[in-house]
């Protein structure tokens, strides 16, 4: 019941669904995937079924133990997130005391570590000492994306469990249901949030469109040339920004050099296809208009060397490349092919 909500998983679904029926449920589980995947989403749920009154069930969702886990207020299921940047020692020390207690509705007691990729090395250490002798019918959920920044002494009295991302299709879908947003919106969140519905689901849709309107004037920018305007552009871009948004504007600046690429590809193809039956395709049919101007000034190898570009300008500043540097000269490359392979090659470099 409790794994109904749970968009996608279908093989961790019945994973935890299996361990829970034959009641073979090892004591501690390690859930690794990206942000906003839906793994602290699986590890309510699966509390909530481990907490469940009603035997053998997958989480009724009609006790009174399913209604309290819906709530967030069990007493036996204990979340524990980092404090700041880290999961402190005396977080894990709180949440020890917690467990060396009887059960409150005497049945099992369910800890969920979040983000476990942060506990600090203390901390780390002294939960570790529980893990290796777990109070009594105790189950521990750990949740990460990063599963290199575990301790292997953590990882190795874990059972790990894998999540994928999921297909744009059903990111959308849901974007359409909860958030009600239209077809052409849905398939662009979808296509930013890598397969990430926490991700999609949580986006400020004026914030994107803002970050969408600098994305096409950064490509303009880019046609028209003039190093200095390129220069204060990126700067003014970049001022103030964590290097996570400038990462997000650049994913956003693919995505719309791939709707250009889409535009010049049915224009050099097909002449004759109506605007009508490719809209359905772009990312940006509500900026279908302006992009249609961009594309209609390039040919076809040229977007393709402005989308490589762009894909190479996120990988060097991944890599920690000054990001308004990256941007001057993605900007000041343009749409020449020459100049654009030169700038791969080095951001690659
Ligand atoms: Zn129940």
């Amino acid at each position: 019941m409790a794994f109904e909500t749970i968009l996608g998983h279908e093989h961790v679904k019945q994973l935890l669904e299996a361990a829970l029926r034959t009641r073979r449920v090892p004591h501690a589980y390690l859930f690794v995937g990206a942000r906003g995947v839906g793994k602290h989403a699986t590890a309510l749920a699966m509390g909530q079924a481990l907490l469940c009154e009603e035997r053998g069930s997958l989480g009724c969702g009609r006790c009174d133990a399913c209604r309290r886990c819906a709530r967030g207020a069990h007493p036996d299921f204990h979340v524990v997130a980092p404090d700041g940047q880290q999961i402190k020692i005396e977080q894990i020390r709180i949440l020890q005391d917690r467990l060396g207690l009887r059960a409150f509705c005497g049945g099992a007691k369910v800890a969920v570590l979040d983000e476990a990729d942060r506990l600090g090395t203390e901390a780390a250490a002294a939960f570790l000492k529980t893990l290796e002798e777990p109070p009594e019918a105790t189950h521990f959920i750990l949740v990460c994306q990063n599963l290199a920044a575990l301790p292997l002494t953590v990882v190795s009295r874990c059972q790990v469990v894998r999540f994928g991302t999921l297909a744009a299709e059903h990111v959308a879908q849901l974007l359409r249901q909860r958030r009600q947003f239209d077809a052409a919106t849905a398939r662009l969140v979808a296509g930013l949030s890598a397969g990430c519905p926490g991700q999609a689901l949580a986006v400020d849709i004026e914030r994107l469109r803002d970050l969408r309107r600098l994305a096409v004037a950064f490509l303009r920018l880019g046609l028209d040339g003039g190093a200095l305007p390129c220069f204060e552009f990126s700067e003014q871009l970049t001022r103030g920004r964590a290097r996570e948004e400038v990462l997000e504007f650049v994913d956003l600046l693919a995505l719309v050099a791939r709707d250009l690429l889409l535009l010049c590809g049915s224009r050099e193809r097909s002449a004759g296809e109506p605007e009508s039956a490719l809209r359905r395709f772009l990312l940006n049919a509500d900026a279908a208009a302006e992009l249609g101007e961009i594309a209609a000034r390039l040919r076809n190898e040229q977007v393709e060397a402005i989308l490589a570009g762009i894909l190479a300008a996120s990988h060097a500043i991944r890599r920690n490349v000054h990001a308004q540097l990256t941007l001057d000269l993605l900007l000041t490359a343009g749409a020449d092919l020459q100049a654009l392979a030169e700038y791969c090659h080095a951001c690659r470099r």
